[in-house]
């Protein structure tokens, strides 16, 4: 047994039942678990490892609800900038479709070095194309080099141009292998045990992109084995369209009709999600994946989120593909949701506390766990701490809770995950990010330019 104590933070955010903020606080850990949390003087005194946290504030590392990944090999592609969501994907689709295994392990690590640095400690992800030989065990072992708690998410297309869907016919697959392939990721990573650092997820990309026959089979798949489903429901107008005229019913509807609701279930977006399906995932525990800076980018719209929170419906965030992102800061993000609830719906709409909240304990929620999200005895080790001491900070330190929020969104100092220190001093100790940075670098030239 190992133990690490972080102790005399300036402010403790626990993120517990009764959301204590401890000024001088303490976190002591047992191996992956958290033994107690408290004023300094409260908590053991002695560790392995003790990391002094003056000038720091220390809270539950971040969970990160929807990505891709891959797409962090097509930031702001000229083509794809200035577009909405249909259109956004028919001019990236092409590039994507040269993908390769080694773009995804790569871009995976370029994508979890960026949210780990930010404040994350569990990320989903959702890669839903396979070209090339490529496969989720891809971006599974970059997780594994990089150290992050990991939702990988089977995604599938199955319904390409010349079926009606939205996809070219060469991106997307059989449909019985995509429940064959999503069987052997199950039988060979999923790990359902508390603090798994390891979960695979059963998601079909979109109503759009697959079959009603897939999204329903893949339910029962799910169900079958355990695991959660997650796809993309209702994130702009022309979404909702389609659904209507395709299959006669709203996504909300759609989802219900095929099984998926209910606590293992999750959807991103939800931007245009009706009164009536705010109410059915609110009643059902259905999970919502709110992206705020991808929202804005594409135009698609305010998600809800007050309307959503007041009937019970299950918030986290997402930073979201970085094609339609471009950043994956899960500070920023929770940044985001506070600043565009209140354009959206008044000064009211989400304080920066609220903000916090949901980017640890609401995702933590969202992908079905109770062992993340907060600082308390039995939950796992995933903490981080921003320093209080540099200029952006300066000024707000009357309430360095809400300054994480207001102030511009910083890098983190620490990270531990699952009890072990990921970021120490600003610095990933995982990997090289020079080096990282450099071969993603050459990877996406070579993907943009087509010499893959
Ligand atoms: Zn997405």
């Amino acid at each position: 047994m190992t133990s690490l104590l972080l102790t005399n933070a300036d402010i403790l955010v626990t993120m517990d039942a009764a959301r204590r903020e401890i000024p001088g606080g303490a976190v002591y850990v047992e191996d992956n678990r958290i033994v107690a949390v408290g004023p300094a003087a409260e908590v053991p005194t002695t560790a392995d490892t003790v990391l002094d946290m003056r000038g720091h504030a220390v809270m539950p590392g971040l969970v990160n609800t929807h990505h891709h990944m891959y797409q962090t090999l097509t930031r702001a592609v000229p083509a794809a900038q200035d577009a909405e969501l249909f259109g956004w994907l028919k001019a990236l689709y092409p590039i994507w479709a040269r993908l390769t295994p080694e773009m995804v392990r790569v871009s995976t690590q370029t994508a979890m070095a960026e949210l780990i640095l930010s404040g994350c400690t569990t990320s989903s992800d959702h890669l839903y194309i396979y070209p090339n030989g490529c496969r989720l065990d891809d971006s599974i072992e970059g997780a594994e080099e990089i150290g992050m708690r990991f939702h990988a998410a089977r995604g599938a297309m199955s319904v390409g141009e010349s079926a009606g869907g939205l996809p070219p016919d060469s991106v997307v697959e059989d449909e019985a292998a995509i429940l064959k392939d999503t069987e052997r990721l199950i039988a060979r990573w999923h790990d359902p045990s508390r603090f798994s650092m390891r979960r695979i997820v059963v998601a079909p990309c979109s109503p759009f992109s697959v079959s009603r026959e897939l999204m329903r089979d893949a339910a029962i798949l799910a169900r079958r084995h355990g695991v959660s489903l997650h796809t993309h429901l209702a994130e702009n107008d022309n979404d909702v369209a389609y659904s209507l005229e395709k299959f006669g019913m709203t996504p909300a509807d759609y989802a219900a009709d095929l099984g998926w609701t209910g606590p293992d279930v999750w959807h991103a977006h939800c931007v245009k999600l009706d009164e009536a399906g705010i109410a059915l995932f609110g009643r059902t525990g259905t999970g919502v994946a709110h992206c705020p800076c991808s929202n804005m980018r594409l135009a698609s719209g305010i998600a809800p989120i007050r309307r959503m929170r007041c009937e019970g419906v299950s918030v986290g965030l997402g930073v979201d593909g970085s094609a339609s992102n471009d950043g994956s800061h899960m500070l920023g993000e929770a940044r985001q949701a506070m600043l565009l609830a209140r354009v959206g719906f008044g000064p009211a709409a989400m304080t920066a506390r609220e903000a916090l909240e949901i980017g640890t304990l609401g995702g933590a929620k969202v992908l079905n766990r109770d062992d993340i999200g907060a600082l308390a005895p039995g939950m796992a080790a995933d903490i981080v701490a921003f320093d209080l001491r540099g200029l952006e900070m300066a000024g707000a330190l009357h309430d360095p809770v809400a300054a994480l929020t207001f102030c511009a969104p910083q890098k983190v100092a620490w990270s531990i995950i699952d009890g072990r220190i990921v970021v120490r001093e600003g610095r990933l100790t995982t990997l090289d990010t020079t080096a990282l940075a450099a071969r993603h670098n050459a990877l996406a030239a070579a993907l943009v330019r087509g010499e893959a």
